[in-house]
């Protein structure tokens, strides 16, 4: 991510927050403020800036998750993961995401 905070990255982070609240979907916690937003395909592949592509993240799970890159059997690990606790969040099934 850039280090300058977009506004639609800004206008992503809040909806996702309206719809699952500020658990972070890898383990769990309430981190409140803290939360950041993370691409589930990352930009460099491809990933769009949408609530599709969107999850939550705790600092500490965002900075695990990245030192893997996309294909990994680690990065699709977590993304399973995050995937299943969207849905469980969100209570949305509609926001598709492939790894395709
Ligand atoms: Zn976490
Ligand atoms: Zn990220």
């Amino acid at each position: 991510m850039s280090k300058k905070t977009r506004v639609s990255d800004r206008s992503i982070k809040y909806q996702m927050i309206l719809l699952a609240g500020t658990r972070c979907m890898c383990c769990g916690k309430d981190v409140g403020k803290e939360i950041t937003w993370h691409h589930l395909k990352p930009r460099y592949a491809g990933g769009k800036d949408s609530l599709s592509n969107a999850s939550l993240l705790c600092a500490n799970c965002h900075t695990h998750i990245h030192k893997y890159k996309w294909g990994d059997a680690e990065y699709i690990r977590l993304t399973r993961i995050i995937l299943r606790n969207r849905e469980e969040f969100t209570q949305r099934k509609d926001l598709y995401f492939s790894f395709e």
